[in-house]
């Protein structure tokens, strides 16, 4: 099974987020949306628990006072935020967490969840979104005005974002989204197997450095001792031999050499 990842999707109110979510949520069982809490008043077609939890202005500043959401951002005079449960019950489910949030949010996010993915909707130029949200027609001029301002704001934000799909269809855009969630699937895998195979590697190479200190730097090293040793002892007369001896250390065996030496040294 894949690992649960959280999924941060941004982008400007009006871009199409809502309909690339739920086609999204068809096609993949596996990504579950993370349903924030928010202070405005249920659109037409909206359901509570569904699209939102939808509360009152006093009980979301209560709740988070007592730091309830793992984020929350203040956007066009309303409260949005998530609850850091409402993603936790995803991911032991064993599935991904998608969170619809603005940027202000996303950002927050980012120090919670180091292992997110952040994924950006952008219209494919303002006109198309005032259209979009013209459409919709549940904004008024002002809110609409304040939309498209807040929406250039947002669209500043999409470089720190590691994906960003251009929306011009939503069926394309689904399709780009499910290869990104693929394309993380696929890195991750060769991540947690790349730390795995350096694991392996750094353990080779501690038992062939141990092997070579065994098989040449310690014979060496007690060649050298043993040289001077036996210089002291013998007082230089033997020093060829020995030398020759010693060359062969490395290849010997040690005892058999040094009683070689103290054999020729005594005489016997
Ligand atoms: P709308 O009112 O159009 O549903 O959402 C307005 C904006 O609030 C969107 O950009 C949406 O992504 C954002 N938003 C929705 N839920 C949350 C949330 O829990 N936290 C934050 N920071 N933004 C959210």
């Amino acid at each position: 099974m894949s690992t649960p990842r959280v999924f941060i999707l941004s982008g400007p109110s009006g871009v199409g987020k809502s309909s690339i979510i739920h086609r999204l949520l068809e096609l993949r069982p596996d990504v579950v949306l993370s349903v924030s809490t928010t202070t405005r008043a249920p659109r037409a077609g909206e359901k509570e628990g569904r699209d939102y939890y939808f509360t009152g202005k006093a009980a979301f500043e209560r709740r988070a006072e007592k730091s309830g959401f793992i984020e929350w951002a203040r956007s066009y005079d309303h409260y949005y935020g998530t609850g850091a449960k409402e993603i936790q019950n995803i991911l032991s489910s064993g599935r991904h967490a998608l969170l619809d949030i603005d940027t202000q949010g996303a950002l927050q996010i980012k120090n919670a969840y180091k292992g997110a993915v952040y994924v950006f909707i952008t219209p494919p130029d303002l006109a198309d979104l005032e259209e979009r949200l013209r459409g919709r027609g549940s904004e008024t001029e002002d809110s609409l005005r304040k939309r498209l301002e807040r929406a250039e704001e947002e669209i500043g934000h999409s470089g720190r974002y590691g994906h960003i799909i251009v929306n011009r269809d939503i069926e394309e855009s689904v399709q780009s989204f499910v290869q990104i969630i693929e394309l993380e699937q696929e890195l991750h895998l060769k991540f947690e197997k790349s730390e795995m195979f350096t694991d392996q590697t750094l353990q080779n190479t501690a038992d062939k450095a141990t092997h070579y200190a065994l098989e040449h730097i310690d014979k060496e090293f007690l060649a050298q001792s043993l040289e001077k040793d036996l210089k002291d002892a013998l007082r230089g007369e033997l020093e060829d031999l020995i030398r020759e001896r010693l060359e062969r250390i490395l290849h010997k065996d040690l005892g058999r050499i040094v009683e070689e030496a103290y054999r020729d040294m005594s005489g016997k």
